[in-house]
């Protein structure tokens, strides 16, 4: 449960990667929020924590409006990337996939990121997926190519809503390049468009399968999201989010993919994180230069200063993490933390207002950072409403004793807040 704050946030607006503007992100009723999850085979790197940071906030400026909201996360628990992983370890890939999934949930829990409603595993939605491919099969716009399935992007856009190129609104050239680099397969002979996109990839010896109307195989990676959004949430989603590598192919598929399907767009807005570099390239596996939540947590850094350290950057900026960054954001934690125990002030909150304009601003929370900054650092005591903004805007409690010391400090505390 977040505090209650006085009065009501405004409508945020937010950054629509379609249209290259801020878009009102106005719920019709309730807020539909789709996120792309996570292949589960590196642990919650902070890449991963800005991205699910930065929904987190949005969900928490909808709620701020008086609006509720639907939040869905895949899970792509079958991938080749997954199946490389545990092939090269020796462990199975469901016991990888569990072991992650796992690792993940509980990060961004330490990090007080608020959960899903409804976290989605692609192998709980074979059947489905299945279905699916089966009905663009029957209406001519899916084609096999031995027993795998391609989209067939022409005949999409000839019968949907959608165009190539509507979501991402990259030139050809471009999204060539993006697709053979991010698990396209351009070159494959019998290919109607080097662009169609794999909606289904029959059985192969050694890898995972399942048997269903299409006959034994598992899902592609774009018609996972359009058919979890599409069985979990109502269409259009108010906003599709993820991070910056997936507008091109993977977004732009999935809004195909879904138009297709049911006439409607995916979404009506379209966000995207900025990458996190870390030693001078973006954070991946292959390169070895991963920062882990859980190692940072490990070695005793308290999660606040991690999310707040986060928080200092846009989150539609690339940005690199450093020692100092962190170093940064500890000091302002401490100086936050001083100020909360320095006492009460009658009244009402003096930084509310300041941190709602900000973040309805394209979540600028740069800005709601420095809000805060101002009366922690001038040094008279915060207003109860003050410590509530910063818990239920920003996700940082400081008011809970809890969040720093040990259960037998916090329950002295209490006692001395009683007397
Ligand atoms: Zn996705």
């Amino acid at each position: 449960m977040l505090p209650r704050l006085a009065g009501q946030g405004a409508v945020p607006r937010i950054y629509d990667t379609p249209t290259r503007q801020l878009l009102e992100a106005r719920p019709i009723d309730v807020a539909g929020l789709y996120v792309c999850g996570i292949t589960p085979y590196d642990a919650t790197h902070i890449g991963h924590a800005a991205t699910y940071i930065a929904y987190d906030t949005l969900i928490r400026l909808w709620l701020d409006a008086g609006y509720r909201v639907r939040y869905v996360q895949n899970t792509t628990d079958v991938d080749d990337p997954l199946l490389e992983r545990a092939a090269a370890t020796g462990v199975d890939w469901r016991s990888l996939a569990a072991e992650q999934t796992e690792l993940f949930r509980r990060d961004m829990e330490s990090l007080g990121v608020i959960p899903p409603d409804h976290y989605v595993a692609a192998t709980e939605m074979i059947e489905q997926v299945a279905d699916a491919v089966r009905r663009l099969l029957d209406r001519g716009i899916a084609y096999p190519i031995d027993h795998d399935i391609y989209f067939d992007i022409a005949a999409a856009a000839a019968s949907s809503p959608w165009h190539l190129g509507q979501e991402s609104n990259l030139d050809r050239p471009t999204m060539l390049e993006l697709f053979a680099e991010r698990g396209g397969d351009p070159e494959r002979p019998g290919k109607r468009d080097a662009l169609d996109p794999l909606l289904w990839r029959s059985a192969r010896a050694g890898e995972p399968s399942w048997e269903t109307v299409l006959g034994a195989g598992r899902p592609g990676w774009h018609i996972e999201c359009s058919v979890i959004a599409q069985e979990f949430l109502d269409l259009p989603l108010t906003v599709n989010g993820g991070g910056s590598d997936l507008v091109f192919p993977h977004h732009e598929f999935s809004a195909g993919h879904t138009a297709a399907l049911t006439g409607k767009p995916l979404a009506n807005l379209y966000s995207h994180t900025g990458l996190v570099a870390y030693r001078g390239e973006k954070m991946s596996k292959s390169l070895g230069n991963l920062v882990l939540v859980s190692t940072l947590i490990g070695s005793g850094v308290d999660v606040r200063a991690i999310r707040l350290a986060v928080l200092s950057q846009h989150y539609r900026d690339d940005w690199e993490w450093t020692d100092d960054l962190l170093a940064e954001a500890q000091e302002r934690l401490a100086r936050w933390s001083a100020w909360a125990s320095s006492g009460r002030s009658a009244g009402t909150s003096s930084i509310l207002e300041g941190i709602r304009l900000a973040l309805v601003h394209d979540l600028d929370t740069p800005t709601a950072l420095a809000a805060v900054d101002a009366p922690a650092t001038r040094g008279s005591a915060p207003a109860e409403g003050d410590l509530a903004a910063i818990d239920a805007l920003l996700g940082i409690r400081l008011s809970d004793p809890r969040a720093t010391r040990g259960a037998d400090q916090s329950h002295r505390d209490k006692e001395m807040h009683h007397g």
